[in-house]
């Protein structure tokens, strides 16, 4: 329907801020949402997304800075003047009226008489087509919240604002509309901005996510990128789990840096370091759980060279079928967590045994102690 490429229909935010009295919700921020993507704002309750939607939107009057879409400034434009809609969580469908005539409002408003077309395929695009004369109340929440996508949609918008629009759904279904929206996005190709707490959410439906943190972006990436390489101690534990290691530069060995944590030697990769690298530079070294391999004390002379390694006692472990969840209390980190997969699982790995930790350092992330307040 559009041209993903087409800069021209980028929403573009330059300085955007919001102050309430003496408390700033969102600081100054420069955001550009490209055309034709799948934009995510996460973060959690109280962090300013929702306030720069509606700063998008029309619907709040930013403090400072402009908003422009597809080069246009609309900062003084009105909602209704702008080429956006948006998907509330609440639905605000109207109760008296069927499928067919929620979606055709829209339509009959701007008084376009024949609206018939227009309003099956969008019904089709959600499809909801057999159930065009049913009304809301007859519907489930994914029907009804589709339908509200579908009446934000048939007006055509340049981009959909959505604001925790699966927020009253139950987890099985969100999962389902978060795939229905994806296929819906890539099918109309609009821009879509989705406000959301749920970081699953914002990993399988964005193309591009910003976490937001006490009104500021604090990184913006692809899920990939943020879950791989998080630059804040926030980011990392926002999309996921991660143990931290305290550690201290010793040396430079080619493109990796040698640190020294707890009495042993960790390797990272310097381009995987958000931290300054001269010797004596405190990092903090970041391992995802599940990156992370167990093997017992005994056998630690079959762990290959070139790994990452701690020693430690098993202090708990859960069996949750796939895998298993291990805690590890060591020298360098209490409580270390560890997600192993249940594949030729050792039956000595059991509440006491003493561990070897071992990871590819590849698998690791570091992060600039003294910057990272958390
Ligand atoms: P949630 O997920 O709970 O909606 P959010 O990240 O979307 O959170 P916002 O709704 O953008 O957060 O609110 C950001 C901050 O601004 C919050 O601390 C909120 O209390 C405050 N805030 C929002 N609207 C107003 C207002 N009209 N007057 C004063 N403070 C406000």
């Amino acid at each position: 329907m559009t041209n993903k490429t087409d800069p021209t229909g980028d929403v573009r935010l330059t300085g955007i801020a919001k102050t309430y009295g003496a408390f700033t919700a969102v600081h100054p921020l420069d955001l550009t949402v490209p055309q034709g993507s799948f934009f995510a704002l996460l973060g959690a309750s109280g962090c300013g997304k929702t306030t720069t939607l509606r700063m998008i939107a029309g619907l709040e009057e930013p403090s400072a800075g402009t908003v422009s879409l597809g080069g246009q400034d609309v900062t003084a434009l009105p909602p209704y003047k702008r080429p956006v809609n948006t998907v509330f969580q609440s639905y605000a469908l109207f109760p008296h009226l069927d499928i067919f005539e929620n979606v055709a409002f829209g339509l009959r408003r701007r008084g376009i008489r024949s609206v018939r077309k227009q309003v099956e395929e969008m019904l089709d695009l959600v499809q909801l087509g057999e159930q065009a004369r049913k009304k809301p109340h007859q519907l489930s929440g994914g029907q009804q919240q589709r339908v509200a996508v579908a009446r934000a949609l048939i007006n055509h918008p340049k981009v959909l604002l959505l604001d925790e629009p699966l927020g009253a759904l139950d987890l099985k279904l969100r999962r389902q509309m978060q795939l229905e929206l994806k296929r819906i996005q890539t099918e109309v190709g609009i821009t879509f901005i989705h406000v959301t707490h749920d970081q699953e959410e914002a990993m399988t439906m964005a193309d591009t996510v910003a976490v937001m943190n006490a009104g500021r972006v604090e990184q913006l990436g692809s899920p990939a990128d943020l879950y791989e390489n998080p630059r804040t101690t926030f980011v990392a534990n926002f999309l996921g789990t991660s143990n931290f290691i305290e550690a201290e530069v010793d040396s430079k060995s080619g493109e990796e840096i040698v640190l020294k944590a707890g009495g042993g030697k960790l390797v990272l990769p310097e381009a995987r370091c958000g931290a300054p690298t001269t010797a004596g530079g405190k990092v903090l070294v970041g391992v995802r759980p599940e990156k992370i391999s167990l093997t017992h004390a005994d056998d630690a002379g079959e762990i290959p060279d070139g790994r990452n390694r701690i020693t430690g006692r098993i202090a708990d472990s859960s069996f949750i079928g796939v895998s298993t969840q291990y805690v590890v209390d060591s020298p360098v980190c209490s409580d270390f967590e560890v997600y192993a997969q249940n594949i030729d699982r050792d039956p000595r790995l059991v509440p006491g045994a003493e561990v070897v930790l071992h990871w590819n350092p590849a698998h690791t992330f570091g992060l600039d102690a003294d910057q990272d307040a958390d």
